[in-house]
Formats: C-alpha cells, sequence, structure tokens
C-alpha cells in the first residue's frame, strides 16, 4: 500500500434510496475522487462518513435513521444528504441525532462538498493533484470530472506521484461509462477526462473487455472516446501522453465526437532532458506529430505544460526548446521552474541549474509563448464558435470554448447575456481577443452541439 494511502483524507460512504439517489451518491463520489479523497469501504479507516438518505416512506427513515446512528456509533463524523435531510427542513434528523456535523437536502453537491471541506479539508498538492486548487471551490453542475484510473507505470525523475500512489490501475470501461451516463442524465454537460497517464488507460488490465449498455467494448482509450462521444455531450482529454495510439483520437475529434483538444504535458524538447527526465514516449518526433494531428483536425487545441531549469539543463538545451515553441505554435501553455520535490530522483542529478537562471528562462519561455498565444486567438476574430456558459454576472457571460478547459484556459465574455443561464450553450461570433480570453456576441441560442 503506497504512504499516500495513509495520509490522503478518507471518506465512507452509505447510499440509501432510490436511483435518483444514486446519481447524487455518484456526483459526490466523483467530485471526492477528482479532489484527491480516498473512498473508504469501512466505518473504523474512515475519517468521516456521509449518509445520502431516503425519506419517501416510514421504513425508509427508518432505515435511513439507523443507519445515521451506526455511522456515528462507529465512526463519529457525519455528514447527512438526500430526502430524509430535505423533511422538516432537517429537523427530524437533528432531533433524532443531534451530533450529525451537518444536514443537506437531496441533490445539494455544492453543500455536501462544503461541508466535507469545513471538516475535513483536502489540503491542494500541486504535485499530485490532478484538479487545480481553484477547482476545489466545487465544479459547477454542469460539468464534471471522471478520474478513469489512479497511479502511474512511468517513473519521471521529477515526480513522486508513482511512489506515493503506486502503479496504474484503471476502472473498469463500464464503471467509468455508467459513470458518466449518470452524470449525463443528471445534466452535465461537460465531462474532463483525468488521470495521471490517460493514454495508458487500460494497460493493466490487458485492455480487458467489458460490457456497456448490452455491447462488448475494451478497456482502451479509443473505445473510451467513441463510447463516450456517443453521450452527446463535450468530452475533453487531459493528460495525454503522446503514444502513436493517441493518433486514434484525432479523426474522432475531426468528426466532432469528442472535443478537438488534447492537454498533452510535453515538459521538454530536447531528447537529452526528456531522457534525463525518463518521460513517456520521449523518443517519440513530437512536432512531425503535431504536424500531422493539425493535418487531420485543423481545429484541434493543443494544450502542454513544461519545466525549465531541470538540473543539467544548457543555455543550448533551454534554446531548443524556445525553438521547440515557435515551430510547435502550441495554443495554451503552462510552463515551471524545476523545483526539487523531496524524494524525486531528479533531485540527485549533477549541475542544478541556479535560481536566477531558472527565473530568467521561465521569463523567457513565457514571453515567447505570450507572442504565440496572443497571435493564435486573434485569428479567431470573426469567426463563429459554440460556447458553454460557466456563469452569468450581471448582463455579462462568462463562458467556454472547446479550446479552453474550466480553470486552466481563458474564458469566452458575452455582453448583453443576462438570458442566458449556466449550462446552456450558445453560438457566438468572437469580436476581439487578448492573450487569455476571448470576447464575442451572441448570433443564435442553441443547445445542439458542435
Ligand atoms: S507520467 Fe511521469 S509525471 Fe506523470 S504521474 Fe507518471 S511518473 Fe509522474
Amino acid at each position: 500500500m503506497s504512504s499516500h494511502t495513509k495520509t490522503a483524507k478518507k471518506i465512507g460512504f452509505i447510499s440509501l434510496g432510490c436511483p435518483k439517489a444514486l446519481v447524487d451518491s455518484e456526483h459526490i463520489l466523483t467530485q471526492l475522487r477528482a479532489e484527491g479523497y480516498e473512498i473508504s469501504s469501512s466505518y473504523e479507516n474512515a475519517d468521516l462518513v456521509v449518509v445520502n438518505t431516503c425519506g419517501f416512506i416510514d421504513s425508509a427513515v427508518e432505515e435511513s435513521l439507523d443507519a445515521i446512528g451506526e455511522a456515528l456509533t462507529e465512526n463519529g463524523k457525519v455528514i447527512v444528504t438526500g430526502c430524509l435531510g430535505a423533511k422538516e427542513d432537517g429537523d427530524i434528523v437533528k432531533k433524532a441525532h443531534p451530533q450529525v456535523l451537518a444536514v443537506t437536502g437531496p441533490n445539494a453537491l455544492p453543500e455536501v462538498m462544503s461541508a466535507i471541506h469545513h471538516h475535513l479539508p483536502q489540503p491542494h498538492n500541486p504535485y499530485t493533484d490532478l484538479v487545480p486548487a481553484q477547482g476545489i471551490k466545487l465544479t459547477p453542475k454542469h460539468y464534471a470530472y471522471i478520474k478513469i484510473s489512479e497511479g502511474c507505470n512511468h517513473r519521471c525523475t521529477f515526480c513522486i506521484i508513482p511512489s506515493m500512489r503506486g502503479d496504474l490501475v484503471s476502472r473498469p470501461i463500464h464503471q467509468v461509462m455508467q459513470e458518466a451516463e449518470n452524470l449525463v442524465n443528471a445534466g452535465v454537460k461537460e465531462l474532463l477526462i483525468i488521470s495521471q497517464d490517460t493514454s495508458a488507460y487500460g494497460v493493466d488490465i490487458k485492455y480487458r473487455t467489458g460490457f456497456w449498455q448490452g455491447r462488448p467494448i475494451k478497456t482502451r482509450l479509443t473505445e473510451l472516446a467513441q463510447a463516450l462521444g456517443s453521450l452527446d455531450v463535450w468530452t475533453r482529454m487531459h493528460y495525454v501522453y503522446p503514444y502513436p495510439h493517441v493518433d486514434e483520437l484525432i479523426p474522432l475529434m475531426a468528426a466532432g465526437k469528442i472535443l478537438p483538444y488534447l492537454d498533452v504535458p510535453l515538459q521538454h524538447a530536447s531528447p537529452r532532458i526528456l531522457k534525463a527526465m525518463k518521460r513517456p514516449a520521449n523518443t517519440e518526433n513530437n512536432l512531425a506529430r503535431i504536424q500531422q494531428w493539425r493535418r487531420i483536425c485543423p481545429d484541434i487545441t493543443l494544450r502542454s505544460t513544461f519545466i525549465v531549469g531541470f538540473p543539467g539543463e544548457t543555455e543550448a538545451e533551454f534554446e531548443e526548446l524556445l525553438e521547440f515553441l515557435q515551430q510547435a505554435q502550441l495554443d495554451r501553455v503552462g510552463c515551471f521552474t524545476y523545483s526539487p520535490v523531496e524524494g524525486a530522483n531528479a533531485n540527485k542529478l549533477p549541475d542544478p541549474v541556479p535560481e536566477e537562471i531558472k527565473q530568467q528562462r521561465l521569463a523567457r519561455f513565457m514571453a515567447v509563448q505570450a507572442e504565440i498565444s496572443q497571435a493564435r486567438l486573434s485569428h479567431k476574430i470573426g469567426q463563429k464558435i459554440t460556447v458553454l456558459v460557466d456563469e452569468i454576472r450581471e448582463d455579462q457571460a462568462i463562458a467556454r470554448s472547446s479550446a479552453d478547459a474550466p480553470e486552466i484556459d481563458g474564458q469566452v465574455y458575452i455582453d448583453n447575456a443576462n438570458h442566458l443561464k449556466p449550462g446552456d450553450f450558445v453560438t457566438v461570433e468572437v469580436t476581439n481577443s487578448d492573450q487569455h480570453d476571448l470576447q464575442a456576441k451572441i448570433k443564435d441560442k442553441e443547445t445542439k452541439l458542435p
């Protein structure tokens, strides 16, 4: 068992009631997993227990109150959600069990999560968390993260995730698809697929065949993308390493099945550094691949992250990286200076780069990319694009296009849009751009997907 298992916050979960309650439970469980909580199957190992109740008939009320009582005796820290929590403003629960930490009604993901954050905060760990720190403020109802696997088979020298979370363990495809279907049925419009290494999905279980909607389906990335594409919502792929089979996703993007968006953490462009980092797919010719992807799917948005100042990085190798940036013309790029995470093997490498040079390289890198991002966004002026509305502030809608993942990419600002609501798809015309964001005006309100 990994050391992480000992330190991660663990939630016990009791789910009672009808299929709607089950969807709520899956929603909460998905969010918990995306935020890095672990789900415990026993009371003793849990730091806190959530009981999703039913209040439909008397026997269900009794069963729910008994379950809460049992959780309190066995564990002590209990949050109640579901239909019984809504009856008489939660008084039934509070009278029977005054020790419960919080009571919410059904379909109350934000309230349940904020109660969990309050009583059992999960500190954000930038080295291991897949969702950004801001993600903890809670995913709005119209998009959801689905984690398809845990752990990683690689041993990148700057990374400690495998030692914390262990080797890759893929979730069976029928389980992932069931969760996706439940989320879509509950109103989710965009699914964000996350894991440490999305391309490797299924490799640990030899791409085992599962069953979904009565049909056999392999636990493999392409098959997953096809199945998700049939749900008619936006599907966005994160943390995809450029293995050859990733090419199979690009025609699905060109055909509008999944979003033409690929988050490919490349980390560097110098072959020597990539080898020293022990990066997956470090011998692939990434530039040729990117060009080929763009030929097949010209609308594809490519996001990546890089590390500058890796131990031993020379000025020439850094310039190789800048040259790659110029050639690759990526749309969205994040960059970090190398930071020696405790326990990472790269710390033992010779010739650490002085902090001052790391910072200079970061600034030079960002200046090159800023120009590229700005130019690429300005090409969108005049285009008609479909966006998904996240938020309404006064009469302005804040939305995202296929090119924008929540929290990490840009936004599309639309004026005179207070008739829209979060979760709406709308066609807009881009009127202006800067380095990150777009301004747009409404063409048609619609529900049709791009
Ligand atoms: S692929 Fe590398 S960086 Fe990513 S989790 Fe695995 S070891 Fe860490």
